[in-house]
């Protein structure tokens, strides 16, 4: 049986490693030495880990001082996500957190706060942040308490909605707030600036923009004001991370951001080919006839991640059209990618208040660097395929 070529449409839950980030984890796994060895391997060691670090901060055009080597944007989250930061000599207490609905799970379930201290605010229908309930909110924080902290997402996972961060990062200010802001989503797919975010604290992910999985990043926007460690032990990452570093993952992330470094432009004007498979998919269902409903296409009023489209067509079950597109080659995620391989209800877009019957079709496609327009036109004829059935 002749295999045929699969195209990968899902990179907003992972993209394939880039070449140059496999080639320096080779590189980097075949060689020995604990970064915090002071002989030959140990410098070594420790020289990979800082040019990945400059090679991030370059990309991100940041200070390398400020950045903090994770497991993951995961990590990183529990990490910033803390009642505790320290500023120069004393600590600063953070009495409460208030949240975006339509957050990562990573940050959705606020690290180390008390379920008593997380407040979670509304988004409007297309899913950005509703600044006069943050507004609301932060008005009547109890500020004896201690102060407040902020955490949104700058680009969302599901529907690549694009949240106004410097505006938040006002507001937050405005009340004596700390801003968490997640770029997981927004690095490598979007051109932005940290100073212009006003984030106090960001958190990255490796695995996004082709580097490994299982590495990630905090970016202090300044040095001296640090959430407490999430892990104690030596004094590995300035005593902000406890644990020997994973060398080579390191290794892999930092040529993963030079790599975008270079390619930035490039990559972002591939991502026009989103619009035109949301005008066909349109014309599709429109051609498909009276049995077949117009798409709904989540968030697209606002400005959005120029790879990812999220759109139901009601009738159609995303768990069948997954099965359907999978079959053919074609891999796509449903809403958000769950843990347990199971498709369930999203929570990003029960918050912007789509109905049942749209959350169970909410099929979300995030196109990647490596695109070119075969993978677009496979998903176009599939899906036509799939309408077509349902119209018969
Ligand atoms: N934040 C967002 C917006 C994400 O999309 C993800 C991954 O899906 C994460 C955080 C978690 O990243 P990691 O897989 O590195 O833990």
């Amino acid at each position: 049986m002749v295999q045929q070529a699969r195209h990968y449409l899902d990179y907003n839950a992972s993209a394939p490693l880039l070449d140059c980030a496999r080639e320096s984890m080779i590189k980097a796994m075949s060689d020995a030495g604990n970064a915090s060895s002071v002989h030959f391997e140990g410098r070594a060691a420790r020289k990979t880990i800082e040019k990945a670090r400059s090679s991030f901060a370059s990309f991100i055009d940041f200070k390398a001082t400020n950045v903090i080597f994770t497991s993951g944007a995961t990590e990183a989250a529990n990490h910033v996500l803390s009642p505790v930061i320290r500023a120069g000599g004393h600590e600063i207490k953070i009495s409460r957190l208030y949240l975006g609905a339509t957050e990562h799970p990573c940050v959705l379930q606020g690290g180390r706060f008390s379920k008593e201290q997380i407040e979670i605010l509304p988004t409007n229908h297309n899913g950005i942040l509703d600044i006069h309930a943050l507004e609301a909110a932060l008005e009547t924080h109890d500020a004896h308490a201690g102060q407040p902290m902020v955490a949104v997402q700058f680009a969302n996972n599901e529907t690549g909605v694009i949240q106004p961060v410097k505006k938040i990062a006002e507001v937050t200010h405005k009340y004596d707030g700390f801003l968490v802001v997640d770029t997981v989503q927004a690095l490598g797919k979007m051109p932005f600036s940290i100073e212009d975010t006003g984030a106090d604290f960001l958190i990255f992910s490796s695995h996004k923009i082709g580097g490994p999985q299982g590495v990630g990043a905090i970016v202090l926007r300044d040095a001296l004001l640090s959430p407490m460690p999430l892990l104690n032990g030596g004094g590995q990452e300035n005593y902000h991370r406890g644990g020997t570093e994973n060398i080579a993952a390191i290794a892999g992330f930092g040529a993963a951001c030079e790599w975008h470094k270079e390619n930035l432009t490039k990559n972002i004007k591939i991502f026009s080919l989103r619009d035109s498979i949301e005008e066909r998919l349109d014309t599709i269902c429109r051609e498909a006839g009276n049995e077949i409903a117009q798409p709904v296409f989540f968030g697209k009023a606002e400005n959005r991640l120029g790879n990812t489209s999220c759109f139901s067509v009601p009738g159609i079950k995303a768990e069948t059209a997954l099965m359907a597109l999978d079959l053919d080659g074609i891999s796509v995620s449903s809403g958000s990618a769950c843990s347990s391989g199971k498709v369930k209800k999203s929570h990003v877009l029960e918050a912007m208040g789509a109905s049942d019957e749209e959350m169970q079709g909410a099929v979300r496609l995030s196109l990647g660097w490596q695109e070119d327009n075969l993978g677009a036109e496979r998903f176009l004829a599939a899906w036509k395929t799939i309408v077509g059935r349902m119209a018969a």
